[in-house]
């Protein structure tokens, strides 16, 4: 992946000028910022935004001129001063747009054909219906042939409600009678997909504007393909001239994404990015936020973004449930069970590991299947075991080792596996067991509340 390879280069050159014992600091800054501007540049951050990015981190540097380049609070100082400017160019005030409940938000689309505009708005709908909020989709697409019938699929696999016409051919006409519709059904969110052309033409922007004249969208939404590289920023230009729109959604970051795209787009159009698209399925999708996105860039892991999307696919009630337990100091095999289907539904395990700080890099030498395969095997010995086994701290098999040959033989895997997915269930509820304990004890030893 592009972007791990920008962080291990940017860590790489802190890291060798941090190493660097020679007396020359200017020297060595130089040095360290010269191979920044290369792994910037390679990545395809605009030559501009790289030259203004150095002279900031240069500055910044050079006014701590009197600190010895090999102390702690130099590494901090550099680590920081280079994460803060890349959050800077991404970051931009212009706040995005909240649909409030119970009001009618009108949301539109707009991109080229391919970046991945119907796809996401289904992954938007989605995204909100899981939040509460009532979403219809409607297909203006009338250009491309079978574009509805691809709409209509998505938003049947999700349960979307839709809309869209296979005669009419007025792509204004069917954006109308399609949010005119949904707000009479009182819906809060009612997203227009709308057509793409191969390239940027004047009928699509003159379609763009009708369009957004009869359904006056509340947010307009740029989708931009982040594999595009540099001709994001004159992508997304051309796309603000005709239709303002007011956030961007940045897809295919999984891949071969060029973060450094996205980076330029941003700052081309002063519009925040709201969300990245990580892969095709429905749940590859994070909410954007500069930090969590920088921290990606360098290699730093991602929590931010890994509880969000844990919040959003995991069982409220399971996840309360297993909450309640870890603060009896409790972890049962049960707990242990919903956890794993929690992250078997998060999708690929890359996905997850990249935003583990450390875990990315690991996973690059475990095969994404392997894994794969080590985590259904333990559901299917969790899914073998009877309620009361589940609901047990898992002692019950050291009772009843017979239990253990039956669940390792009725779920396909080995005792030894059996007693694996134990002994990790067992090292959970110790340490639930110990977090409790510090909780009322008033902190562990050696460590502040
Ligand atoms: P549209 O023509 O702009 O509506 O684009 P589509 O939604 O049809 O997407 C074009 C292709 O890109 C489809 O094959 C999608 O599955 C794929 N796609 C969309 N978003 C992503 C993403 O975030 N990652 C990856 N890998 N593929 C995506």
């Amino acid at each position: 992946m592009v972007l791990a390879d920008l962080g291990k280069r940017i860590n790489g050159a802190v890291n060798s000028a941090l190493s660097n014992t020679q007396d020359d600091y200017v020297a060595a800054v130089d040095v360290m910022l010269k191979s920044i501007v290369t792994a910037l540049l390679e990545s395809d951050v605009n030559i501009r935004l790289v030259s203004s990015l150095r002279n900031s981190i240069r500055n910044t540097l050079l006014e701590n001129k009197n600190r010895s380049m090999g102390s702690m609070q130099t590494k901090k100082l550099v680590q920081k001063t280079v994460f803060d400017e890349l959050c800077s160019l991404v970051d931009c005030e212009a706040q995005p747009f909240q649909p409030k409940k119970k009001k009618q938000n009108v949301i539109m689309f707009v991109g080229l054909q391919g970046s991945g505009k119907t796809t996401s708005c289904t992954k938007l709908a989605v995204y909100y219906s899981k939040r509460g909020f009532k979403v219809g989709l409607v297909c203006a697409d009338t250009f491309r042939a079978g574009a509805f019938d691809q709409l209509k699929q998505n938003a049947i696999k999700a349960r979307i409600p839709f809309y869209g016409s296979y005669t009419d051919t007025n792509p204004v006409k069917v954006a109308a009678d399609g949010v005119s519709k949904f707000k009479k059904e009182k819906f809060d969110i009612i997203i227009v997909d709308t057509s793409g052309r191969h390239r940027q033409e004047e009928e699509l922007f003159q379609e763009m504007v009708e369009i957004s004249q009869v359904v006056k969208p509340n947010q307009t939404i740029m989708v931009l393909d982040a594999s595009i590289g540099q001709a994001a920023e004159q992508q997304s230009k051309a796309f603000k001239d005709s239709s303002d729109f007011g956030a961007i959604i940045l897809t295919k970051m999984d891949g071969h994404a060029k973060g450094g795209g996205a980076i330029s787009a941003v700052a081309a159009t002063n519009t925040p990015i709201i969300f990245i698209g990580t892969g095709e399925h429905v749940h590859d999708f994070e909410k954007f936020s500069p930090k969590s996105f920088i921290s990606k860039l360098l290699g730093i892991g991602d929590m931010e973004s890994l509880l969000e999307q844990y919040r959003t696919v995991s069982n409220k009630e399971d996840h309360e449930a297993t909450l309640e337990n870890l603060q009896k100091g409790k972890f049962t095999l049960l707990d242990f069970q919903k956890q794993m289907q929690t992250i078997m539904k998060m999708g690929p395990l890359s996905n997850i590991a990249n935003m583990i700080p450390g875990m990315g890099q690991m996973m690059n030498q475990i095969s994404e299947e392997e894994t794969s395969t080590k985590m259904k095997r333990m559901i299917f010995v969790l899914d073998s075991m009877t309620k009361k086994e589940l609901e047990s701290d898992g002692r019950i098999f050291t009772e009843q080792p017979s239990r253990l040959v039956r669940v390792a033989r009725g779920s396909g895997a080995t005792v030894f596996d059996v007693e694996m997915i134990l002994m990790q269930q067992q090292m959970m509820a110790r340490m639930a067991q110990t977090s409790r304990a510090a909780q009322q004890g008033g902190g562990m030893p050696g460590m502040s509340g």
